[in-house]
């Protein structure tokens, strides 16, 4: 991405694209880049970008940062680099239309990342497990791991216009409750995260066949599974003991996705459908359900 390499430099502009699930503090990240980009003495814009308005649904926001005056109000659709609070998120989007060749993109996950799903271009990636911190730093709200911070502190290691003080800042004026451990996830992640050069090749087969740059949520009905195997977008997976099940069906009449069948008897998850509010683990009466980290998450 310019920037990486100073050479490269013709002009101090750089457009950013965030992609993640609702609730993982993308527009919140978008809106603290673009401050610490002020705060630097750059002209900064973050404009949001909402899907479905629904806690785990797909969201976008976009952060331009430049040294002139920015007219432009428009989404970004060619981006320096993207950054990916969410790996599952590129099941159902193409995050990296349009980015430029020597970009940057950087995303959370403890998962090893192929290169045979990154687009055709040389690139610089960035990987750091941000769920991982989040949960070591204790950044949760709801009980869900906040990824946001760590994903930043990943990108500034690849940004140098934006001082990681800079961002502390801003992060301490903001969160003041929180700011402590979003201070201390921010380096965390600034620390571990591993930066990685990637070339381009001509590759035989394309990934992605799905038309680009569209999310591909039907319209709602309230019906299970209503935006597609919602499955993707959990953290947690809530898991039966059944062992120590009543079967009482609190579980089933309270899962917001109707995502708990009755099958022979027995409550059953549909691992297909359920986004891991983990409402079930709380409403019930014997502590039968417990959670497990998803492994991609
Ligand atoms: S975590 Fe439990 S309540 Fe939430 S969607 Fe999954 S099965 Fe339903
Ligand atoms: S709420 Fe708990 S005990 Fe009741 S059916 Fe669900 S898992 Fe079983």
């Amino acid at each position: 991405m310019r920037g990486l390499d100073e050479e490269s430099i013709e002009e101090l502009r750089w457009e950013i694209r965030l992609h993640g699930r609702g609730g993982q503090g993308v527009v919140t990240a978008s809106k603290i880049l673009a401050e610490s980009a002020f705060a630097e003495r750059y002209h900064a814009q973050s404009i949001p970008f909402f899907g479905a308005e629904r806690r785990g649904s797909p969201v976008m926001a976009f952060t331009r940062i430049s040294e002139h005056e920015i007219r432009e109000r428009s989404q970004i659709y060619t981006p320096d680099c993207v950054l990916i609070l969410d790996p599952l998120v590129m099941r159902v989007l193409d995050v990296f239309n349009g980015l430029k060749d020597g970009g940057g993109v950087v995303i959370s996950t403890s998962s090893r990342i192929s290169d045979e799903i990154l687009p055709d271009i040389s690139l610089t990636l960035v990987v750091v497990d941000g769920v991982g911190i989040a949960l070591k730093k204790d950044l949760l709200v709801a009980g869900n791991p906040v990824v946001n911070i760590p994903v930043i502190g990943a990108f500034l290691r690849v940004f140098p216009h934006i001082g990681i003080e800079t961002v502390e800042k801003v992060i301490s004026e903001k969160f003041k409750r929180n700011s402590k451990r979003s201070v201390k996830a921010l380096y965390s992640a600034y620390e571990s995260a591993e930066v990685l050069k990637i070339r381009g090749k001509k590759r035989a087969e394309k990934v992605y066949s799905k038309k680009p740059g569209k999310i591909w949520i039907p319209a709602s009905k309230p019906v299970v599974g209503v935006a597609g195997k919602t499955g993707y977008w959990r953290d947690f997976r809530p898991v039966i003991n059944y062992s120590r099940c009543t079967n009482c069906l609190n579980c089933w009449i309270h899962c917001p996705e109707g995502s708990i069948r009755r099958e022979n008897g027995e409550v059953v998850i549909d691992y297909d459908y359920c986004k891991g509010c983990l409402v079930c683990l709380s409403v019930c009466p014997r502590r039968a359900i417990s959670s497990e980290r998803e492994v991609f998450a």
